[in-house]
């Protein structure tokens, strides 16, 4: 029982310590210390924190400080070795039991547990279905839970795991046990889900920030994705490690080999690689330097590598919830990152085809749509894209300076009469011939093209033939794409053709006016660095005499985590060794007050990390040069692909191919 007076419960003031001894930190960051104190105390707590908040230490030093192991419930199995070989790293007891363990070992993990020999134990969901790992909880001493990706047990949202609903049981079975639910899903619905459906009413509940302002977030007209991708990597993340995420399997396989045949070292992941290629890949992912994953949504939640620096979508995600979960395992580590997403017409009419076509019944359509119609919005603003993101998170904010509109405004446009033109040719068509066609025949009558279907079918004949010359095509395209996401126009079988709808009638009587959204002529690009300085999270630069040093101790760090099996991460940051590259410390003692050097990394690798140093006394010019260039991808930004154009290809507009469906 945790109210046992005169027992220590642990000490708040110990948190303070435990940070800076076992982790290496100075200060706790944002709410991190209340949420920590809170705990400790034997409270609730709900916690609701951008990925790269810091939510893994609000539950470990608790567990630390509290006597007792803690109980981490996480989805997230194929990561559990990672976590705990970080934590053991810095000399935290932690074990997990999942399904990937043989009866030996976990035979082994229970035995600690019971005999309290572990700080932390990290557990699937599904495990606490089994009555056997009820009872072994119960012969030992546990110091809290903590319910890791909390939004799981949310139906509205798009991580649904129905193993997490059983988790309501905990307070019934351990009410004395203080539980913490935390993710860094955030909008309202999903926050209320949680809090009802884990029986966390009494809880107190913190919600931070949900801004990352090291990212850079870029929508972009889609034109030949492939291409504008990789001069996206070529100009500004030569080098870096990145996700990027495709809808369908097959693109995920022609996009990796896109870019492996371009030089660039790139892995698929999909749920239909087999399990071994899958972990293979993702264990590249996370060891090796640079590499580039090409993935469906199967890939990524949990993936806490802090070193990602880009995230980039190929196709439309299906929600903002999504998108930015997605796009917020760029940058965990608070260094400048991209959020690049390529977006166009046939987008629009994919999703909401998928959508019709989908199971379910009326309202989980009507719940896609919502999704779909705010991510919509999301890529059409003309406004800053950070306001709108904050904004579907319930969070008020001010125009950002680091997104492509701040950046290069577009411009609106009176697309009233445009609209007319389009949506009365849909007219004609329907009523004087009965017939319904896609975007493509749509424009090439507007624009009076004497293509040879144009006059198989006598197009030319009708009296809206040509009457949209004014406009290039990439502008049709761009019209038809908005009349799309505003609902006064939609799209109908496989063919995708074209539509009214209700609201239609209201643009063509003119009722209603439709501004519309004028693509920059250029895109963004040099700006982007220059941007995020002065934001908080400005890049830690690297004064040019430290970059040969810093790369040693990169090499140093690659062949440490080699011998250990473990991501380089794990051993140290890239921030801890720019800091040891820059102030160049000369003793163990100098070494230990570089943020990020806990008591057992310092007595580990203290030495090691010194005799690196002192072989890089005297770097050689060349070498300075050399390195310089490898190690600064972001120093010259130069201009990226042309943002107006849209113009996809005929036959893509008629894919008739694979369901771009991800089933998990
Ligand atoms: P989350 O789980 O919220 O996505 P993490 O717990 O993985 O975030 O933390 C993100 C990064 O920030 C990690 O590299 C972590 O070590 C670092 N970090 C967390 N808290 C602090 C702190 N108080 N001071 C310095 N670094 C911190
Ligand atoms: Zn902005």
């Amino acid at each position: 029982m945790a109210s046992g007076a005169g027992e220590t419960e642990g000490d708040v003031s110990d948190a303070v310590s435990v940070l800076r001894r076992v982790f290496g930190y100075d200060a706790f960051r944002g709410e991190q210390q209340s949420i920590i104190e809170h705990v400790i105390t034997g409270g609730d707590a709900v916690v609701l924190m951008p990925t790269g908040g810091g939510k893994s230490l609000c539950y470990q030093i608790p567990a630390l400080v509290r006597p007792g192991v803690g109980v981490v419930v996480s989805p997230l199995i194929a990561l559990m070795q990672d976590q705990v070989d970080a934590l053991r790293a810095l000399g935290v007891r932690a074990g997990f039991l999942n399904s990937t363990q043989d009866l030996e070992e976990r035979r082994l993990v229970e035995a600690e547990f019971l005999s309290g020999e572990l700080d932390l134990l990290y557990l699937a969901p599904e495990r606490l279905r089994v009555e056997q790992t009820l009872n072994l909880l119960d012969r030992g001493k546990i110091s809290l839970f903590a319910i890791d990706e909390a939004h799981c047990v949310a139906q509205w949202g798009h991580d649904f795991r129905p193993d997490y609903l059983a988790l309501s049981m905990l307070r019934e079975r351990w009410p004395e046990v203080p539980r913490m639910a935390l993710t860094a899903t955030a909008t309202e619905a999903t926050h209320q889900e949680i809090t009802s459906r884990l029986g966390m009413e009494n809880a107190r509940h913190f919600v931070a920030s949900f801004d990352r302002p090291n990212i850079q977030y870029r929508i972009a007209g889609k034109s030949d994705p492939k291409k504008q991708l990789l001069e996206l990597l070529r100009t500004e993340h030569a080098g870096d490690a990145g996700i990027v995420y495709c809808l369908s399997r097959a693109s995920v396989e022609k996009t990796a080999e896109f870019l492996v045949q371009n030089g660039v070292p790139a892995l698929p992941y999909h749920a239909g690689l087999d399990a071994r290629m899958r972990a293979e890949h993702q264990a590249r992912f996370l060891r090796e330097d640079g590499v580039v994953v090409v993935a469906t949504i199967a890939f990524g939640m949990g993936i806490d590598k802090p070193d990602v620096r880009f995230v980039a979508h190929l196709d439309l995600p299906k929600s903002v919830e999504g998108y930015y979960q997605e796009t917020g395992r760029a940058g965990r580590d608070g260094q400048p990152s991209t959020a690049w997403l390529a977006y166009g017409l046939q987008d629009v009419v994919q999703q909401r085809k998928m959508i019709d076509g989908s199971d379910g019944d009326d309202a989980h359509r009507r719940r896609l749509s919502a999704h779909l119609d705010a991510m919509l919005a999301l890529c059409e603003t003309v406004e800053c894209r950070r306001v709108r993101l904050l904004a579907y998170f319930g969070q008020e904010s001010s125009a950002c300076g680091n997104c492509d509109t701040c950046l290069t405004p577009p411009q609106t446009w009176d697309g009233t009469v445009p609209s007319q033109k389009l949506l009365s040719t849909v007219v004609r068509l329907q009523r004087e011939r009965k017939q319904k066609f896609g975007a493509g025949q749509i424009i090439d009558i507007l624009m009076g093209r004497k293509t040879a279907k144009v006059i198989q079918f006598d197009h030319d004949q009708l009296s809206v033939f040509g009457i949209g010359e004014d406009l290039r095509e990439a502008e049709w395209r761009g019209v038809i794409r908005q009349l799309l996401a505003q609902r006064l126009l939609a799209v109908e079988g496989d063919y995708g053709t074209l539509v009214l709808t209700e609201a239609s009638g209201e643009v063509l009587r003119g009722q209603r006016e439709v501004p519309m959204r004028r693509e920059p002529e250029k895109a963004v690009k040099a700006k982007a660095a220059k941007a995020a300085k002065g934001r908080r999270a400005a890049p830690v630069d690297l004064p040019e005499e430290a970059v040969p040093v810093f790369e040693e101790l990169r090499a140093w760090r690659g062949r440490t985590a080699k011998e250990q099996g473990v991501p380089a991460y794990v051993i140290f940051h890239d921030a801890t060794l720019r800091e040891v590259a820059t102030a160049r410390p000369s003793s163990v003692g100098e070494l230990g007050s570089v943020n990020g050097v806990g008591e057992n990394k310092l007595a580990k690798y203290g030495e090691q990390i010194l005799a690196v140093l002192s072989e890089q006394a005297v770097p050689a010019a060349e070498q300075v040069q050399q390195v310089t260039q490898v190690a600064a991808p972001t120093a010259g930004r130069q201009p990226g692909p042309g943002q107006g154009q849209e113009s996809v290809p005929e036959e893509e507009w008629d894919w008739g191919g694979e369901p771009p469906v991800e089933e998990e």
